[in-house]
């Protein structure tokens, strides 16, 4: 027991604690717009009809379980590629291994960047996912935030961001959301994208992409533009993909590391190392959801049925945000921001009053699941909501 008596208690997760609150409610129209999964109008979180194809002919077909290697399903991590990097963009300079989630993508990239060079820190935006400081923190690289939401607008506070990436180094890292910023729903122009590449040129910086919902904000190819173009134009990157989103496939954790070096050599013993680190982490990555996504992309049909559910799913998050934007000024920012999430112009303390009066279950930061929304409660959701925007 004694080396355990060192650790400090941990703060309870306030999401965890939401979800508990939300179970022991007994009010049959309580809404809840916390929990971050799509849910569809009857406030499900399906199974996709392709992935439930893909499983079948799986059960049929899967001849083994033995062993793949660290690496996980090769033919999973190509085709993913050309979602990442663009159509015909092989790249002796650029590889991919598959990892468990998006989390373990960027745990995977955290531990390649504190063996390569430890003392780089991390940007983050303020604010994040909040898994993003303690990620890299866990790998010993040390984290910085710049400025990222403008409250008055509520969309990126670009000049200030680069204002604050004048304070990096040589070698630091710039985490960037390739789409569905998590928390805010704010997306990256095609011109902030060029622009933040010509400073990661300038500056010497890596960027490294977090993909974690594409084809949930504008579509398949409109949510990796942004990234093809700043992969394009530098030298170094990486790239942590998540299809827990797009797939809907979350406990499966499905992802991949993708990783880009100014030359084949490089990129070579760069692989090796992080497979290495892949060998010591996970071993080998959990092979089920993957193969299910290799399945679909690389099935013609079963590649549609995806592509048509995925249309439907954003369709669905893009109506709730017309619709609760127009319920209120304050809210008019909504409709412009993507993904499953927007930070509510809401003080902290008014939380917990909605909650008891309404039904309406939010962490305190006021960040939303848009897709806690149906034509149904969304009536009953502004009018809780209405007393205390700001
Ligand atoms: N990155 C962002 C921005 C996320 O919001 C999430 C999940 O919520 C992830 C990465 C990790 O996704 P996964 O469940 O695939 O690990």
């Amino acid at each position: 027991l004694m080396p355990f008596a060192a650790l400090r208690p941990q703060k309870p997760d306030a999401l965890l604690a939401l979800i508990a609150m939300h179970r022991a409610d007994s009010r049959l129209d309580k809404i809840d717009v916390g929990v971050g999964v799509y849910r569809d109008e009857a406030g499900l979180t399906p199974v996709m009809q392709a992935v439930k194809a893909a499983e079948g002919r799986l059960h049929a077909e899967q001849q083994s379980k033995s062993y793949l290697g660290a690496e996980g399903d090769v033919r999973f991590a190509e085709l993913l590629m050309k979602l990442v990097f663009g159509e015909g963009q092989s790249d002796a300079r650029r590889f991919g291994l598959q990892t468990p989630g998006g989390t373990g993508a960027l745990r995977l990239g955290a531990q390649l960047l504190a063996r390569a060079a430890p003392s780089s820190r991390v940007w983050l935006s303020e604010p994040t996912w909040p898994n993003h400081a303690p990620i890299f923190a866990e790998a010993g690289l040390a984290t910085r935030l710049h400025p990222y939401f403008d409250v008055e607008s509520r969309g990126i506070a670009f000049d200030a961001m680069l204002e604050a990436l004048q304070q990096s180094r040589a070698g630091d890292v710039l985490l960037l959301h390739g789409c569905c910023h998590n928390p805010t729903g704010t997306q990256f122009t095609l011109e902030q994208w060029e622009a933040l590449a010509a400073l990661c040129n300038e500056r010497d910086i890596v960027p490294f992409v977090d993909l974690a919902y594409q084809g949930l904000g504008n579509g398949i190819t409109a949510d990796g533009e942004g990234a093809h173009r700043l992969l394009d134009a530098v030298p170094t990157a990486l790239v942590a993909y998540s299809c827990d989103k797009n797939f809907a496939l979350y406990r499966d954790r499905v992802g991949a590391l993708f990783v880009q070096t100014p030359t084949s050599d490089l990129g070579e013993v760069t692989r090796a190392n992080a497979l290495a680190l892949a060998r010591s982490l996970w071993s080998m990555p959990p092979d089920h959801g993957a193969a299910v996504v290799r399945t679909i992309l690389d099935d013609g049909e079963l590649r549609l049925s995806w592509g048509d559910e995925l249309d439907r799913m954003r369709d669905r998050l893009n109506k709730m945000r017309v619709l609760l934007a127009t319920a209120h000024p304050a809210l008019t920012s909504v409709a412009s921001q993507r993904g499953l999430f927007s930070l509510l112009p809401i003080a902290p303390s008014a939380v917990p009053a909605i909650r008891q009066t309404h039904g309406i279950y939010m962490p305190a930061d006021g960040r939303i699941n848009i897709a806690g929304l149906n034509e149904i409660n969304l009536p009953r959701f502004v009018e809780g909501l209405l007393p205390h925007l700001e």
